[in-house]
């Protein structure tokens, strides 16, 4: 992409609106705009982000065995009756009637509509177990929707639902979920933290938080430093004991914690910091699909009422989550797995000739080896167009003067380290490709 033909609003003032590093990045970087409290729109830098991040939620669903599906945005306030949902949801849920009075709301979670798709096409136990996700925007009005895309009211939530015939299937497929929202989390660069959590409006008895430790979390986390090297891989989520091992790790919120039990855990391993929510799972049987009557026909000819799971990421709040963790005082630092480019090609002087040969072969040969590459032959002073690259965070840089192409060099600059690196036309494009 050149950086002229771009949609690369970028500001130049710290907006005064944004308190945490993430949100006042997003808006310098021109990657978001507000259009309402919470509301946001995603501009092209942006939204290449967010389709990262999906795409690698929905890559470690698939597999993991869960069906990708997409239900609507709008529900009916009668399936939510069903459940006894409606009354208790309370004023988060944006509620409306269409032009035959019947009563809508935006949807904040599936539980319900998922039970409804489900309830009518499954009977018997032999077509079980299922796991159904969709990625799809959730409307929930929140009280102080802030920190940008971190709390919105409008976000963009990967949920799924399992469907199991007992308990024991269903703890199956639950660990299975957390096993996947450990790779999905760490593929993104970050270090998922999961910890005991209180369920709230969705019900149930067993939770999970997945969270990433960031001064500015909203949840204070009390747990045992090892979980931090909790290998995903070793985890069979069938294995009971594994699954005890999991449940009897001391990781909890602040609503979960047991000060006790935390004493118990050696001294130098206690940790006690602040943590983004960016997932949860939930086990919670028979709360939905008893009162909307999800039955199937059981081993034994009985009608059992399906155990069910829901497992939440947030998408859009993940965006934020890893500029968190991932920015210094020039701006974001992107991990190569979710950045919107994978290098920021800059031409020092667009009026020269050998300048932009050079630069157009190489921005050619990348996008040719399918890196995403963004090349700045704007007419802009050097030193805009460095902080424009070290703000917007791609991987790498690659820069290219006339003084370097007398010599034959170009300079290759890493955005993480900040390490330079002179090197020929031809190294530098090999280097990036075996980057892959
Ligand atoms: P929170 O405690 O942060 O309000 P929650 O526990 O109510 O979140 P869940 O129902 O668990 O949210 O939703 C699944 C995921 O969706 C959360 O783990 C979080 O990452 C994301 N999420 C929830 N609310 C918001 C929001 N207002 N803005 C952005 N993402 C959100
Ligand atoms: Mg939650």
């Amino acid at each position: 992409m050149r950086l002229s033909q771009y949609f690369l609003p970028l500001l130049k003032e710290t907006p005064s609106e944004a308190q945490i590093a993430s949100h006042r990045l997003m808006l310098r970087a021109g990657m978001i705009r507000q259009t309402a409290a919470g509301i946001y729109t995603w501009l092209p830098l942006g939204f290449r982000v967010l389709q990262k991040v999906e795409q690698i939620v929905r890559e470690e669903q698939d597999a993991a065995g869960a069906l990708e599906l997409l239900m609507p945005t709008l529900q009916p306030a009668e399936l939510w009756r069903e459940s006894g949902r409606y009354e208790d949801y309370g004023d988060e849920m944006l509620r409306f009637k269409d032009r035959h009075k019947r009563e809508m709301l935006y949807g904040p979670t599936n539980e319900e509509l998922i039970t409804e798709v489900f309830r009518q096409a499954v009977r018997s136990y032999r077509d079980l177990p299922k796991n159904l996700y969709h990625i799809q925007w959730k409307f929930r009005d929140e009280v102080r929707p802030r920190f940008g895309v971190m709390r919105g009211r409008e976000f963009l939530m990967k949920d799924n639902y399992s469907f199991d015939v007992d308990k024991a299937a269903s703890l199956v497929s639950y660990f299975r979920m957390f096993k996947a929202y450990m790779k999905t989390f760490k593929r993104m660069g970050l270090t998922p933290i999961p910890v005991r959590a209180a369920t709230g409006p969705i019900g149930g008895d067993l939770s999970h938080e997945f969270h990433v430790e960031a001064e500015t979390g909203e949840s204070q986390l009390y747990f045992d430093s090892e979980i931090e090297k909790l290998d995903e891989d070793k985890i069979d989520p069938a294995s009971p004991t594994v699954q005890d091992e999991l449940l009897h790790w001391y990781a909890a919120t602040d609503e979960k914690h047991d000060a006790a039990a935390f004493a118990r855990v050696p001294e130098a391993r206690q940790r006690v910091a602040r943590g983004i929510e960016v997932g949860q799972l939930f086990y919670f049987g028979t709360k939905y699909s008893a009162p909307m009557k999800a039955t199937v026909a059981g081993p034994k000819g009985d009608t059992v009422a399906v155990e069910m799971g829901s497992y939440g990421i947030g998408v859009s709040r993940l965006v934020g989550a890893i500029i968190e963790a991932f920015h210094d005082d020039d701006g974001i630092i992107w991990p190569e797995s979710v950045a919107p480019f994978r290098v920021g090609l800059i031409n020092l002087r667009p009026g020269d000739k050998q300048c932009g040969e050079a630069c157009d072969q190489l921005y050619h040969r990348l996008m040719g080896s399918g890196i995403d590459t963004l090349y700045d032959e704007r007419e802009e002073s050097p030193g805009a167009k460095f902080a424009t690259m070290d703000l917007i965070g791609l991987p790498w840089q690659v820069i290219i003067g006339p003084r370097g192409l007398k010599q034959g060099v170009v300079e290759l600059k890493e955005r993480k380290t900040g390490a330079k690196q002179e090197l020929s036309l031809d190294a530098a494009v090999a280097r990036l490709v075996g980057l892959r």
